[in-house]
This record gives C-alpha cells, sequence and structure tokens, in this order.
C-alpha cells in the first residue's frame, strides 16, 4: 500500500502510545518510519509527512534492538514444547519474508536466524546482522507466532558464549573436534566436552540445545548414539534435540543419496533412543531430502527438528536466472571456475562433466540448472566465494548485483521460497489444518 508516495508493507503498521510505525520503501531502500515520542529512541532522519514530524530509520542492528525492546513479538525466543520445528537458514538475510509465508498458517515453529561459523565467515556477516534481518522481517510481515535464533555447528565456549550475548536462543553444539574416527572410541572426550560447555553456559538458562554429532566419518552408531546420550543426561544435561550422523548421503541442496528403506531402519532405531531419553532428532542437510521426508514425518509422528539452508540461497539464484540472465551467467562461470577452492570447505561429489555448458544455453534455459544436481551442488558451496568475490579493483564482484537483484525481484523470490519450503513442510507431512 502506498502512503505519502512511499510504499508500505501493509502488515508493518504498528501503534504505540502516541507513536505509528510502519517499514516504508523511500528511493528504493525499505527503512523503519516512526513518528510520535518514539521518535527519540532511534537513529536516523528527521523529515515530516504533511505537517507530521517523522524519523525515517535505517534497518540496522542498533536499531533492531530498540524494536527488539518495544516489540516482543520480534525477540527470538526457546522452541522447548514445540513439536515440529524447522531451521530455515537465511545466508543473505533477505529470505526470512518467504520463510514466514511458507510457515505462516502451519503447527511449525522456525527458527529463521540460524548460521554457522563457517558461513559467517563465507558470507562476511556477524550474530547481530543475521539476527537483525530476521528481527526486521518478522517486524515488516507482522509474525507474532515466535520464532527462534540458532547458533549454529559451535564448537568453542568463546563462540557459544557470543552467541547468547547477541540474544541467540539456541545453541548447536557442534563435537566433530572431540571425536576422533568413530564416536564409540571417543565418547570420554566428547561426554566431557558437553558437560563443560553446558555447566558453564546453557545451565539455567532457557536456551534450546543441540547436541551435534553428525559431522564425522562414519555413521552413528544407535548404540553409541544411546550410551553418549544417556551419560550426558545422566550428568545433568538436559538436550533439547540430538544430531546424529544418518546412514547414507546428505550432500548439500539435492535429494538424500542411498536406500530409503535403508534410512527408515536405521531412522528408527535412532529415533527410538530419542523418544525414551526425552528429546527430539534433529536431522541437518535437510535442505531437498525429498525422498525421506515422509519417513521422517511418519516416524516421528511430526516431532523432529530439520535443518535447511543451502536450498534457499538456491532459490535466490533460481530468481536471478530467470530475471538476471547475464548476471547468472558470470555467477556460473565463476563457481566452475572456483570450485575446487569450495571443496575446501564442503565435500559434495559432483560430476561437473554433467553440467551443460552454458554458451549452448539460451537464457530461457539457464533456470534448468537450478534442477539439475550437480549444477545445484556447484551454486550451492560456491555461495561464499561469490558473495566475497571482489573486481581486481576491489568492488564487490557480484554481492551488489545479487542484492539489487533480489531487492528488485522481492515478490518473486518470497513466492518461490513460499513453494519450495511449503513443498518441504509438506513432504514431512506438515499440512494446513
Ligand atoms: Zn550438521
Amino acid at each position: 500500500m502506498f502512503k505519502d508516495n512511499m510504499y508500505v508493507y501493509p502488515k508493518s503498521v504498528y501503534k504505540r502510545g502516541d507513536s505509528e510505525y510502519c517499514i516504508a520503501v523511500t528511493d528504493g531502500v525499505a527503512v523503519l518510519s516512526v513518528s510520535g515520542s518514539d521518535i527519540a529512541l532511534f537513529d536516523g532522519t528527521e523529515t515530516s509527512q504533511a505537517g507530521v514530524p517523522v524519523k525515517l530509520c535505517p534497518l540496522t542492528v542498533a536499531n533492531s534492538k530498540i524494536i527488539r525492546k518495544l516489540f516482543d513479538f520480534t525477540n527470538p525466543g526457546s522452541h522447548k514444547g514445540s513439536k515440529t520445528t524447522i531451521g530455515l537458514g537465511d545466508r543473505l538475510g533477505l529470505a526470512t519474508p518467504g520463510h514466514i509465508r511458507a510457515v505462516r498458517d502451519l503447527e511449525v515453529f522456525p527458527v529463521f536466524a540460524q548460521q554457522s561459523m563457517r558461513e559467517l565467515n563465507l558470507t562476511g556477516r556477524t550474530y547481530d546482522d543475521v539476527l537483525a534481518a530476521a528481527v526486521w522481517a518478522v517486524f515488516r510481515e507482522g509474525y507474532t507466532k515466535g520464532y527462534g535464533a540458532d547458533g549454529d555447528h559451535l564448537k568453542t565456549h568463546d563462540e557459544i558464549k557470543h552467541a547468547i550475548d547477541c540474544g541467540y536462543t539456541m545453541i548447536t553444539l557442534d563435537c566433530s573436534e572431540h571425536i576422533q574416527g568413530d564416536l564409540e572410541s571417543s565418547s570420554e572426550a566428547v561426554i566431557k566436552h558437553v558437560i563443560s560447555i553446558y555447566n558453564d553456559l546453557i545451565k539455567g538458562t532457557d536456551v534450546d540445545f543441540e547436541v551435534s554429532i553428525d559431522e564425522t566419518l562414519t555413521a552413528t552408531s544407535p548404540q553409541s548414539h544411546y550410551s553418549v546420550a544417556r551419560e550426558l543426561i545422566k550428568q545433568g544435561v538436559e538436550i533439547t534435540s540430538l544430531a546424529p550422523r544418518f546412514v547414507g548421503e546428505f550432500q548439500k541442496g539435492i535429494d538424500y543419496i542411498g536406500s530409503v528403506s535403508g534410512f527408515e531402519q536405521d531412522f528408527l532405531e535412532h529415533k527410538k533412543i530419542a523418544e525414551e531419553l526425552g528429546y527430539k532428532l534433529s536431522i541437518h542437510s535437510g535442505s531437498d531430502k525429498f525422498s525421506i521426508f515422509p519417513v521422517i514425518g511418519r516416524l516421528t509422528d511430526g516431532r523432529f527438528h530439520l535443518k535447511t539452508a543451502g536450498t534457499s540461497w538456491l532459490e535466490a539464484v533460481r530468481v536471478i536466472a530467470q530475471h538476471e540472465p547475464e548476471l547468472y551467467r558470470e555467477m556460473h562461470i565463476f563457481a566452475l571456475d572456483n570450485l575446487q577452492e569450495a571443496k575446501k570447505y564442503y565435500s559434495i561429489t559432483e560430476n561437473t562433466s554433467n553440467i551443460a555448458d552454458i554458451n549452448n544455453i539460451e537464457d530461457t534455459a539457464l533456470v534448468d540448472y537450478l534442477d539439475q544436481d550437480d549444477a545445484r551442488r556447484v551454486l550451492h558451496i560456491t555461495y561464499g566465494l561469490i558473495l566475497l568475490a571482489k573486481t581486481k579493483s576491489g568492488e564487490p564482484l557480484f554481492r551488489d548485483r545479487i542484492y539489487k537483484a533480489l531487492n528488485t525481484y522481492e515478490s518473486e523470490y518470497s513466492a518461490a521460497l513460499d513453494k519450495h519450503i511449503g513443498k518441504h513442510l509438506y513432504a514431512l507431512g506438515q499440512v494446513n489444518k
């Protein structure tokens, strides 16, 4: 809707005392517009609209912290007690409005802010930035049902303390550095590490605590899952969720690789343990695992945590392929040229000879790359290199153009995410009741 020649997001209009709030777009940039006595609380530029003083405030981390103080629903919260929870990582800080559309009418608790240290480093963002993007989206879309913020795959005391200090409500402790070879032979080291982190930082808080033992070379045996988790609980650790490494392969942004019935057997064993010990199973690298989603939904009766992230980046790339073919072509060639570098951070088994030569592809068919597994994997794992790439003179090579394109095609991006994350949730058995 339009007000005083500015586009105003219709769900972003709030009153608080004598103050009125909305998120408006001026000169192509979204800002917070505040009138009334709350003007004094925010950083921004004072102006007037129809004779009324108004402050136009940039959507910064500092202003988001004021919003969190004034509007309680914009704060992330714990999801203990929520049956179905889903991590919806947003590496660009632009995906949450689309994620909100996908979950709004479902009984699903979303974790909108979810980022690992690896992802922070590869995108040049901070935990404050990631949470602020979620806060602004929730405020803009009037999403009051609650959401979480996950400091994902954290390994050290300092990392975890920092995420909690920034307001994160879920911590995923990555134990991989304490697991040499299989879990069985290193379980003592793991247990000691988890207990020390838990007692120092988590105990007595409302933080959702996830124990992640998935980044190992071999699948977690149900026996070692049971013995480690039982010992942790005996020592007083309250586990909200636990991520074993399941059988088969969970490569980024593509379907499960392996036997679905083999997965079902393995998953069932882990699920029984989780149920007995009183926490949820967490499924990592959960983007696009369509062949096993029905199994997960059915065996858990909807009680699970599933993490996605890369697939929302790939939907952004899809929008670029559809609307900015030249930009897509450059990104595609860059991704292939820099694949070996990206494989230092992510392990995939792509076969680039399956990716058709882009010089022979018409603009209208570029989008088909986003439906081809090898191209998806390459475009997925090179996101950080693409976002941080610089020209010879030090300017961002792609970053600004990517943000500009996605701001221009914002409604297309939201619609694509609604559809694609909606497809995940539907396959997991989540339907509008
Ligand atoms: Zn993981």
